[in-house]
């Protein structure tokens, strides 16, 4: 008898706690992820104009990659038959997958919402496609990332109580059919691997996700319900930073972390504003993703340990220090703000590189750091120390 949902590839072991917050280190099939950490988000396979090396120089130990996107292109019976993601995209380290939930309910107008799934219209050829909780399953199965995201019902951050229960509520259903087809295709595949000899391809663990809205009621009755569900590996913190207010999400957080267990990560889902992972690590949380760093890279805006930087600004034209004075990325050991600039200014690819290069750079070290804090004991004072300063616009957007 297989036991999906925890296996013994996976473990989670928690070496410090300070308050809340937590130091682990999470192992997976393609190795150890010592938390708290934040994944740069690959959609397509690729983390926005950064290369594997780039990934690995800056520290990443796990990337996230998304089903929808990959679905619809390249396909992802592609991708398992070139031997799964980890080998298309050339990264042998632990990837997650999340699930096209948040994608599909993005498309406000372009699907059709019941209890077997959700149609939709793919935002690249208008073709109708259809999505449920055991479609997800094959596709995330396919791809073959180590953590795979139950298909779950987003809704917008401010929604009613009504509305969220109904979403909250349907998501538990899907899960349920998300571990029914989940431990079908384990065993299909196991059974396949005995018959040719071979062992099944990929190890995965299937994450539930938390969803509640901003309702502490709704929040603490799904993650009760999750766990009677099932012994999961890790847990999905979901339906935050969606238009809600800060001190909603960091209340929401507050009241899921005594209900989900102590010796089990938890990835909250598309947070990675700086401030908001100290916060969330402040509050439990172990694992972050968000395409903050990149997508903000692109358009010029740099987190520092100053705040954030507008690198377009005039101001910069003859600065000949670099973005960050405490930052050693790439970017900032060899390039000056004038540099920048002149890059973005002229619409150079290079800056959008070097951008993003050192914001993923500076969220993984604000992780690494606060890793060590906790570990030393000291969280408050770093978190007292980096807040305030994070909060500030030295060169405003
Ligand atoms: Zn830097």
């Amino acid at each position: 008898m297989t036991q999906p949902t925890t296996g013994a590839a996976f473990a989670f072991a928690l070496e410090a706690t300070d308050g809340d917050a937590r130091a682990a280190t999470f192992s997976t099939p393609h190795g150890a992820v010592q938390t708290p950490t934040f994944m740069p988000v690959g959609t397509l396979a690729t983390v926005k104009t950064l290369d594997p090396d780039d990934l690995r120089g800056a520290g990443a130990s796990m990337i996230l990659a998304n089903a929808y996107h990959l679905h619809l292109r390249p396909g992802d019976e592609l991708v398992r038959a070139l031997g799964g993601l980890h080998r298309f995209m050339h990264w042998d380290a632990p990837i997650l997958t999340d699930s096209g939930g948040f994608q599909v309910f993005s498309l406000e107008t372009l699907r059709t919402v019941s209890e077997e799934g959700v149609e939709f219209r793919s935002h690249i050829d208008g073709s109708k496609r259809f999505f449920s909780p055991e479609s997800v399953m094959r596709i995330e199965r396919n791809l073959g990332a180590d953590v795979i995201m139950q298909f779950d019902h987003v809704i917008p951050g401010q929604s009613e109580e009504s509305a969220a229960r109904d979403a909250s509520e349907r998501s538990l259903r899907w899960l349920e059919r998300c571990k029914g087809e989940f431990d079908r295709l384990e065993m299909v595949e196991h059974a396949e691997g005995d018959a040719h000899g071979a062992p099944p391809r990929f190890q995965q663990a299937l994450f539930p996700i938390v969803q509640g809205g901003i309702h502490a009621g709704l929040r603490v009755a799904a993650a009760r319900a999750i766990r009677s569900a099932g012994d999961w590996v890790g847990y999905g913190i979901g339906g935050l930073s969606v238009g809600e207010a800060k001190p909603d999400m960091y209340g929401m957080l507050e009241v899921v972390h005594p209900e989900l267990p102590a010796d089990r990560p938890r990835y909250l889902m598309g947070v990675g504003f700086p401030e908001d992972l100290i916060e969330g690590v402040r509050r439990g949380v172990d694992l972050f993703d968000c395409v903050a760093p990149t997508r903000m890279g692109r358009n010029g805006t740099a987190f520092t340990s100053a705040g954030r930087v507008n690198v377009k600004r005039q101001e910069l034209r003859a600065d000949p220090r670099p973005l960050d004075e405490g930052c050693d990325c790439p970017t900032c050991r060899r390039f000056s703000r004038a540099y920048l600039r002149h890059l973005y200014v002229s619409d150079e690819t290079l800056g959008l590189r070097l951008l993003s290069l050192h914001n993923v750079h500076f969220l993984l070290n604000l992780m690494r750091e606060a890793r060590r804090a906790i570990l030393e004991g000291r969280f408050d004072a770093y978190s007292r120390d980096w807040l305030p300063r994070l909060s500030q616009r030295t060169v405003s957007e």
